[in-house]
């Protein structure tokens, strides 16, 4: 029978109600809408009986809810029928993944360790500014790259995200600082990165529905110029990502020489220097007043001499650059040691003098190993799947029971 027959009935509580305890509880078979395209939550809707010809319109509210108002049940969604959130409630669910925990850093910075239903988790950062702040978002649980300076990297790779897992980093930090209604104005979750864990463009066709939803004028409405997107090197991917999505892109760098790229972060071998680069000079929307940022950890004795500058200012000529430099967030055994401060300080003050804006990343979070480079969750790969640890994942799981993580 439609449930549209019968009229609505108020809610009993707020949209976004006690958002903490509406987390998936263990064993609920119900779909999540969350990471659902408009044409999916069409589906849904016709799935619990709604006449085609009400289910533009009712899906339409339902996005509203979700994305704009931030509902965590469909009891609060004043606007549909009683019957209507019935049905919706028996076969699918808006619950957020559970917060297996919550950190915050002396210095603002926020982390979470977010448990799906599979009981697979991630890190998600949140790092404030004065009046704004960025959200790093993880793509992956583990990471295939190895970087050899990220503490992710000594995480198998586990699986990727899907599209709700993705959004559901967003919606749980607006939660926890109740943006909600989607503000228009200032708002604290003004930036996105995708820097956490995982290479998001091996995982692109979910990471890209999950921006479009985020980007979604009627929802979240994040601008794609608050959007950065980090990699490592995916070369062949890097072209459509700027073509489709439009967003700000960064690219996971530091190293000059091949061969020292090819040990910090392996995927060189595959697309090298130049290839990446080229990528970079063909990436749509990239101007003066949208640059590339290239960042660049700072790794004491490998990569930060002074010809080191010289040749980086070389390699990024004609490319609408700017650059970060990130000294180095130490982790459980890491096999690198940071820069000395006078090391970054004549670095930066080459890159500086060639014209090129070089702020030094002020660590943030890294006494919750939330900064760069230092998330890792404790998930490993099924059994059914063995893959030999290693020495860091090893070392990792026996010194943080939790996480922290790596920036792509
Ligand atoms: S730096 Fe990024 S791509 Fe490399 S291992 Fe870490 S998470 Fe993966």
């Amino acid at each position: 029978m439609p449930v549209e027959a019968e009229p609505g009935a108020h809610s009993r509580s707020g949209a976004g109600g006690d958002a903490a305890s509406k987390t998936i509880p263990p064993g609920d078979e119900r779909e999540s809408l969350i990471g659902l395209t408009r044409a999916e939550l069409a589906e849904c809707l016709q799935a619990v009986g709604v006449p085609p010809d009400k289910v533009g319109m009712r899906s339409k509210q339902l996005w509203h809810w979700i994305y704009h108002r931030g509902a965590v049940e469909f009891d609060a969604m004043t606007t549909i029928s009683g019957a209507l959130r019935a049905a919706l409630a028996e076969r699918y669910t808006l619950a957020r993944p559970e917060t297996a925990t919550e950190q915050r850093s002396t210095d603002g910075t926020r982390k979470w360790l977010l448990r799906f239903a599979d009981g697979r988790e991630v890190e998600s950062v949140y790092i404030p500014e004065e009046d704004r702040g960025a959200l790093c978002i993880s793509s992956q649980v583990g990471c295939t790259l190895s970087c050899t300076f990220c503490h992710t990297g000594t995480q198998r790779m586990v699986r990727n995200l899907d599209a709700g897992e993705i959004v559901a980093q967003f919606l749980v930090a607006r939660d926890s600082y109740g943006e909600w209604p989607s503000p228009r104005g200032q708002r604290m979750l003004s930036n996105i990165v995708m820097m956490g864990m995982g290479e998001p463009l091996y995982n692109y066709d979910n990471v890209a529905k999950a921006l479009r939803i985020v980007m979604d004028p009627e929802g979240i409405a994040l601008s794609r110029r608050r959007i950065t997107l980090s990699t490592a090197g995916v070369v062949p991917m890097i072209e459509r990502c700027g073509a489709e999505l439009g967003v700000g892109l960064a690219i996971s760098l530091h190293a000059v020489r091949d061969d020292l790229r090819d040990e910090l972060v392996p995927i060189n071998r595959k697309h090298p220097i130049a290839e990446l680069l080229d990528a970079c000079r063909r990436y749509p929307g990239a101007s003066n007043a949208r640059r590339i940022t290239f960042e660049y950890v700072m790794l004491k004795g490998v990569n930060d001499s002074e010809a080191d500058a010289r040749a980086l200012i070389r390699l990024i000529a004609g490319i609408p650059a700017k650059l970060n430099l990130i000294p180095f967030n130490p982790w459980p055994g890491a096999p690198y040691e940071c820069s000395t401060p006078e090391a970054i300080e004549r670095f930066a003050a080459i890159v500086n003098r060639a014209g090129y804006a070089a702020p030094v990343r002020a660590p943030r979070g890294r006494d919750i190993l939330a900064a760069c480079g230092q998330l890792k969750s404790a998930s490993t790969p099924r059994p059914s799947r063995p893959r030999a640890t290693s020495a860091g994942a090893t070392a990792a799981a026996a010194s943080a029971a939790a996480a922290s993580a790596t920036t792509a």
